[in-house]
């Protein structure tokens, strides 16, 4: 595929093959854009924020009304795509495709609350004979930088506020999967939105990122991705809006209380959806002593039961990971932990880039797979006596999604959803549960600022105050 810079599609000599994981297969080739094409990208996008901020809000919802529905209109098309570039099984695919059309609706809903305020400016002695109010204005141009494992719905995530918004955005996509992407993109151009509102780059972050990130021309970088990339970012990005979404560590406390079956059939869900590769997957479950035997039976026997394999075939539950390179950095993030002392319960074995779903229990505190995000097919599970315990122990890493409570009481739920620090609590539900109009982000190492449309949009715009001094009233 091209890309779409400064109002064109094109195409450059140096390109970069976009390979399916599963069978290493080349599923197709993107450009990989240079120094010169940043800096043609970001001089078009000046005259784009131009174009974007004088649309009228019911431009912006009618266009993202328009996207969603094309991108309605040929599900499959975007799921196969989602499929082919990533890890994704199809039926995993299909749900993400399925999100992206109600974040680009929820997008075209909430540009039209995007509201201000009066201000009562004679409440204090200075004040007397104005009247304001402030609005929300667009930002400018937001840098958007996204993972590979949400290709579609996490890149709607940012274009459909931004545009809402009445900003000008530069899209740099995963090199692993920007075909979603650019999907999107055409799809944005075929409902009408002017094509320099809206540019996407594919190329390497380590080429192309730092000209992108450190520009003044951009005002607000919108990321998606690791701790690493974020932290070069932070730092290399000078005076302008910051909006990061990374990784975690996500806890589950399962107490004596719960529905055990349902919460180990729901975490072993959210521990392996898109083959661990989640923000909010499921990473250590802390379970009440009481019924610690019980849940680890029923998360050994839901693990046993899924298919992995062919991502296109309809009954497969897990794909490969995104590169057998991933794979085999989780097998010895694995062998680390089962060398220091941790068993394995199910799982543990690699096969290219498929790496099976794997339960573990007695894994250390000093282990990797117990501090760091796995970001693969694996689970911890350790016994846990007291609410004072669970919770010291869900806090104790420098990262903070979300985490999940099961417990059919709603002292116990309550309690602990209080004492969990993170950025949201899912009560019998795992750690994976996402609304997309919900406010989604985190604490500590897993971000700054949120994201959920509607919170977004409060990210990418800012507060104008407007007042008229009226002597003769
Ligand atoms: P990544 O390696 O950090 O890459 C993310 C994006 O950043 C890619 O587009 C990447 O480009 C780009 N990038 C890398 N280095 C850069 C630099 N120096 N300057 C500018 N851009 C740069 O992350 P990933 O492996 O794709 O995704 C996995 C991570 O994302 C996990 O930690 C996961 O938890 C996190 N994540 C967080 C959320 C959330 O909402 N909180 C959601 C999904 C994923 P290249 O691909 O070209 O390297």
């Amino acid at each position: 595929m091209k890309m779409l810079l400064a109002g064109s599609w094109v195409d450059r000599d140096k390109t970069i093959e976009v390979r399916d994981p599963f069978d290493d297969s080349v599923v197709d080739t993107v450009p990989r854009a240079t120094a010169a094409d940043v800096e043609t990208a970001l001089a078009a996008a000046l005259g784009g924020f131009e174009i974007a901020r004088r649309m009228t809000v019911y431009d912006r919802a009618q266009v993202l009304l328009k996207t969603a529905a094309i991108v309605q209109g040929r599900l499959e098309e975007f799921a196969t795509t989602i499929a082919r570039e990533g890890s994704k099984t199809i039926r995993e695919a299909r749900k993400e495709a399925r999100r992206c059309v109600n974040t680009l609706t929820i997008s075209a809903e909430e540009a039209k609350r995007i509201s201000g305020e009066t201000i009562p400016f004679d409440s204090f002695p200075g004040g007397e004979q104005r009247v304001g109010y402030y609005q929300r204005v667009p930002i400018g141009v937001v840098l958007a930088i996204t993972p590979f494992n949400d290709p579609l719905n996490l890149v709607a995530h940012k274009l459909g506020p931004a545009i809402a918004g009445g900003n000008a955005v530069v899209l740099k996509p995963a090199t692993a999967t920007p075909l979603s992407a650019l999907r999107l993109t055409e799809a944005f151009l075929e409902a009408g939105l002017p094509p320099l509102v809206l540019q996407t780059l594919t190329g390497h972050g380590a080429e192309i990122g730092d000209a992108l990130v450190a520009d003044p021309r951009v005002r607000m970088i919108s990321f998606t991705g690791g701790l690493e990339a974020g932290q070069r970012i932070t730092r290399l990005a000078g005076i302008k809006k910051i909006g990061m979404e990374l990784g975690s560590n996500s806890p589950v406390i399962v107490w004596r209380d719960a529905d055990v079956r349902w919460a180990a059939e729901t975490c072993v869900s959210g521990a392996f959806w898109a083959a661990g590769q989640n923000c909010i997957g499921v990473q250590r479950i802390y379970v009440h002593e009481e019924v610690y035997e019980a849940f680890r039976r029923g998360t050994v026997e839901f693990t046993a039961r899924y298919k992995v394999g062919d991502k296109m075939k309809e009954d497969t539950d897990m794909g490969p990971m995104i590169s057998a390179g991933e794979a085999k950095r989780v097998e010895r993030w694995v062998a680390d932990a089962l060398h220091a002392g941790a068993r394995v319960l199910a799982g543990g074995g690699r096969s290219g880039a498929l790496m099976q779903p794997t339960v573990l229990e007695n894994v250390p505190e000093s282990a990797t797979i117990h501090r760091e995000e796995v970001f693969g097919p694996t689970v911890n599970l350790y016994p846990v006596a007291t609410v004072e315990e669970a919770l010291a122990k869900a806090n104790s890493l420098p990262f903070g999604l979300h985490a999940a409570v099961f417990s059919r009481d709603v002292d116990t739920a309550f309690k602990l959803a209080s004492g969990l620090d993170c950025g949201g609590v899912m009560i019998n539900d795992s750690t994976d549960y996402r609304l997309d109009s919900m406010p989604f982000g985190g604490i500590k190492n897993s971000g700054l600022g949120r994201e959920g449309v509607k919170f977004s949009l409060q990210e990418m715009t800012e507060p104008k105050v407007i007042s008229f001094y009226l002597p003769t009233i």
